[in-house]
């Protein structure tokens, strides 16, 4: 699967302007967000290679005005698909900021070098190599070593104006990750909610549990917006939103209900991707990684998360066809 980047950059706002790849069904092509002030600039997240992320410059370049530099980055949170960009922004001394949580999350995330070693090392013959092949052997060596982590960190709440344009970062973590943050840009109505929000895909989350997710979806429809970026998939309306939260709730019982009956870990999944809602939305099988995590949190366990383990979780309850 080749990667095609967005041609332009969609206006929200004449202050707002969105990188939408299109991502259904895979991993990694995650949404961007410009904010353009009359002087500087913000991006809300990075893309996940070196190639993209230059791309995404360039079609930045077009609606900046003349003189306006991007001189903050905001991640998200601390996933690659959101991150490994980072370094082509602080090179041209922008500042990163995240949550002080989010420095936690980055000490388990892989490198970049060390993703792409784990995909060209990894056996195809085996559900985890044929998976990560799938869907992270064409991002190559990412064109970054090192991922740049965030040069400014917050707690809670933090408020900047960029040029004019208020930019309010909201601590929504743990969720989708321990370090989640959204942004609300009140003036313009628009929300960017990171991976706290999926769209056309099945979620994956790695703090979770569900419930989490849930209340930091609430926090998103409680700034009221017109138009929710997601951090993957198309542009969402608080409706959207809504079913989306919804089905957050529907899928945690399943797994509540596959809990209290005792069934094991992989029995559950099996069962929560049987038995889904949303056919139409590619990656079912990230539902056993929601099911891993929900597990965790159901028989209080505090260990580590190996992110591996529950892709091979993932990768082992993938329709072959899909492969
Ligand atoms: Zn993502």
């Amino acid at each position: 699967m080749t990667i095609e980047p967005p041609r332009r950059l969609h206006a929200l706002t004449p202050a707002v302007h969105a990188w939408l790849p299109d991502g259904h069904g895979t991993w990694g092509l995650a949404n961007c967000v410009l904010v353009a002030g009359e002087g500087t600039a913000l991006l809300v997240d990075t893309p996940y290679t070196a190639d993209l992320t230059r791309h995404l410059m360039r079609l930045s370049a077009r609606v900046l005005r003349p003189g306006t530099e991007i001189t903050t980055v905001v991640n998200t949170h601390g996933n690659g698909d959101h991150s490994y960009g980072n370094g082509l922004f602080t090179a041209t001394g922008a500042e990163v900021i995240s949550t002080d949580a989010n420095t936690e999350h980055l000490c388990k995330e892989p490198s970049p070098a060390q993703l792409a070693a784990l995909v060209a090392g990894s056996d195809p013959g085996t559900p985890l190599g044929a998976y990560v092949t799938r869907h992270f052997g064409r991002y190559g060596d990412f064109g970054v070593s090192e991922a740049v982590p965030p040069t400014r960190t917050f707690g809670g709440r933090l408020d900047l104006d960029v040029s004019g344009v208020a930019v309010e970062l909201i601590e929504v973590g743990p969720a989708h990750t321990v370090g989640d943050l959204i942004v609300h840009l009140p003036t313009e109505g628009v929300v960017c909610a990171g991976d706290v929000i999926f769209c056309d895909d099945h979620p994956v989350h790695w703090a979770g549990p569900l419930d989490e997710v849930h209340r930091a979806v609430q926090r998103v429809l409680a700034c009221d917006p017109q138009v929710v970026v997601p951090g993957h998939g198309p542009l969402m309306t608080p409706a959207d939103v809504g079913v989306y939260a919804d089905y957050l709730l529907q899928t945690r019982d399943r797994i509540h209900t596959a809990h209290a009956a005792g069934h094991p870990l992989a029995q559950a999944a099996a069962e929560v991707i049987a038995g889904d809602t949303h056919p139409h939305w590619k990656l079912a099988e990230r539902l056993a990684i929601l099911t891993a995590v929900e597990y965790r949190a159901l028989d209080g366990d505090t260990a580590p998360v190996d992110l591996i383990s529950l892709v091979d979780l993932a990768a082992r309850h993938t329709d072959p066809v899909a492969l």
